[in-house]
């Protein structure tokens, strides 16, 4: 990536967060102004979460962890990307491992919702990433870009508004992180993918490390050549937690 570009760090919450969590909405919300400029920072809610937390923080990214790819229709308890839209979210995250597991979502599922998210104007950050088990049989980089191939919207894509988090399943929640040249390694897979893709606007594509991202590891993984940003899960919970993730982006 080239070294001017801003990096962005996304918080996922996952499954967690309530009413009294807005306070903490907030406090990201307003610490993150201070480096408007120097980095983008978004917080991905549960559904519940994002209609309230737009109203409180407004102007800051918030964004949805999936979407139905369908505009509307008989799916019963599903959301598409005009009712995240129109609850306020700008953003939302595609391909999670833990969707593609527990929802059986295949790349072609989550292509189909990268392309409805961006169709409806939503910033997309689609995930891909490999299992400890594809890893130690060495095939970890061939099965990313496997995944990247079949997942990227077939549309052509805006740098500003499309990025790819590179989370390996096995970093997820776990406290391991990749070391420095497996990320440069696959990060640089991906891109040549994304280029392959795209071609100019390929080189523009922010692709974000996630898997254990915090405090004290965030500023080795942001000096990674091609790492443009972070995906954060369980340290995006408390500003405590992720604005030191967010400064060390800045
Ligand atoms: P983690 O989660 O930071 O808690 O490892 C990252 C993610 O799943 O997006």
């Amino acid at each position: 990536m080239n070294d001017k570009m801003v990096k962005l760090i996304a918080g996922n919450w996952k499954m967690h967060g309530t009413a009294d969590s807005l306070a903490e909405v907030r406090a990201i919300a307003e610490w993150a102004r201070k480096f408007e400029g120097g980095v983008e920072v978004a917080l991905c809610l549960p559904a519940t979460l994002i209609h309230r937390a737009a109203e409180a923080v407004p102007g800051f990214t918030i964004g949805a962890q999936d979407l139905h790819h369908m505009e509307k229709g008989a799916h019963t308890g599903d959301i598409c990307a005009a009712m995240l839209h129109d609850a306020g979210a700008s953003m939302v995250i595609v391909g999670h491992s833990e969707r593609r597991e527990a929802h059986r979502e295949a790349d072609a599922d989550v292509r189909a919702k990268a392309e409805a998210g961006l169709a409806a104007g939503l910033k997309v950050i689609l995930c891909v990433g490999e299992s400890l088990e594809v890893r130690e049989a060495g095939r970890a980089e061939q099965t990313v870009a496997a995944q990247v191939d079949a997942s990227l919207p077939r549309t052509a894509v805006d740098p500003a508004v499309f990025s790819v988090a590179y989370e390996p399943i096995w970093a997820i929640g776990t406290g391991k992180v990749a070391e420095p040249i497996d990320i440069e390694e696959m990060h640089r897979a991906i891109r040549e993918r994304l280029v392959s893709a795209y071609g100019e606007a390929g080189t523009g594509v922010r692709i974000l490390y996630g898997g254990s991202v915090k405090a004290s590891n965030a500023a080795e993984i942001f000096a990674v050549r091609e790492v443009g940003g972070a995906l954060v899960g369980g340290a995006s919970l408390t500003a405590a937690d992720f604005l030191p993730i967010v400064e060390a982006g800045a």
